[in-house]
């Protein structure tokens, strides 16, 4: 008999903090590159006016929904900088468990393009409503949409805070990989994985992207969130994401337990078939996308590096 040939038949990569299981097809990102419109950030139109805009947010009476929590500030010098509201259509039959945060009273802002400090004060509040849950018993889940494609349905920049009576799955399984002594994002982060190490924060990308571009903000510190160092690494990961993919819609998920991280997962691509098998899928290889975040995050820091010294 002919000796047979051992090819590898597929490159599968499996998270250790996620579970995710990824197939890498990096031929097919000549065939994609093709259709690029189908990736383009749109946003939702939303409702008129604006419910989340200060003119309707600061009457009386609001469409918005029951004001929970409103933080003052912001460089903008408006009366407010972040406000959180009873979710109107809440996610749970617990209708004081869901709730909205408008990230910023500005309607064209977003974390990749608003002051850090007022960032900050954002970050803080969705951090803020999260803790309230936690103390009420529940398990929150803390993500925002940006982008019609990644659910938005709203324009103006905001996040959600759901407080489920169960711990979200991805959640539940990233628990153990995260204990403290072999917590898997206290370990050294390969080079080419890293996009970028900021002060307090890193940028990497996934062991098993869930989709081209995917990236983590990981706090240096295995402890409690801090607003402004998860700010700061957002900020960075999506200007980074958007110098390399232009303006695409994005999630973010803020898990908060034990050694608290963000996942900026870019919709870079439609779902289509695997992901119902639990199966995602790269079309170009994650030590490309990550060298191609990190050339973009080192331009990044070098602009806001020389926008600080001009303000100076
Ligand atoms: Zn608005
Ligand atoms: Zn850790
Ligand atoms: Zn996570």
């Amino acid at each position: 008999l002919p000796a047979r040939r051992t090819e590898p038949s597929a490159d599968v990569r499996r998270d250790r903090l996620t579970g995710e299981t990824t197939l890498v097809v990096p031929e097919w990102e000549t065939a994609k590159a093709a259709n690029p419109s189908a990736l383009e950030l749109k946003m939702p139109s939303g409702t008129t006016p604006c419910p989340f805009c200060p003119a309707q947010m600061d009457q009386p009476v609001t469409s918005a929904g029951e004001e929970t929590a409103r933080v003052a500030g912001g460089s903008r010098q408006g009366s407010w900088a972040a406000v959180s509201l009873l979710n109107r259509w809440p996610h749970t039959l617990r209708r004081d468990a869901s709730e909205v945060v408008v990230l910023s009273d500005d309607h064209d802002a977003h974390l990749g393009s608003m002051d850090l400090d007022d960032a900050s004060l954002a970050v803080g509040l969705l951090l803020e409503r999260a803790e309230d849950q936690r103390q009420r018993g529940l398990h929150p889940l803390v993500f925002v949409n940006h982008g019609t494609d990644a659910g938005a349905s709203q324009p103006h920049p905001h996040g959600q805070v759901i407080g489920l009576p169960v711990p979200d799955p991805v959640g539940l399984v990233e628990a153990p990989a995260l204990v403290p002594g072999c917590c898997v994002l206290c370990e050294e982060t390969p080079e080419d994985r890293l996009v970028a190490r900021l002060g307090g924060a890193s940028i990497i990308t996934p062991e098993a992207p869930t989709v081209d571009y995917d990236q983590i903000v990981v706090p240096t510190i295995h402890g409690p969130a801090e607003p402004r160092e998860i700010a700061a690494g957002v900020g960075a990961a999506l200007r980074a994401l958007w110098a390399v993919t232009g303006p695409v819609s994005y999630n973010l998920v803020l898990h908060l337990v034990e050694h608290p991280h963000v996942h900026v997962t870019p919709r870079t691509a439609r779902h289509s078939g695997y992901e119902l098998a639990g199966l995602h899928t790269c079309y170009i290889p994650p030590t490309v996308t990550s060298a191609r975040l990190a050339e973009a995050a080192t331009a990044d820091a070098m602009r806001e590096a020389a926008r600080r010294s001009d303000a100076a």
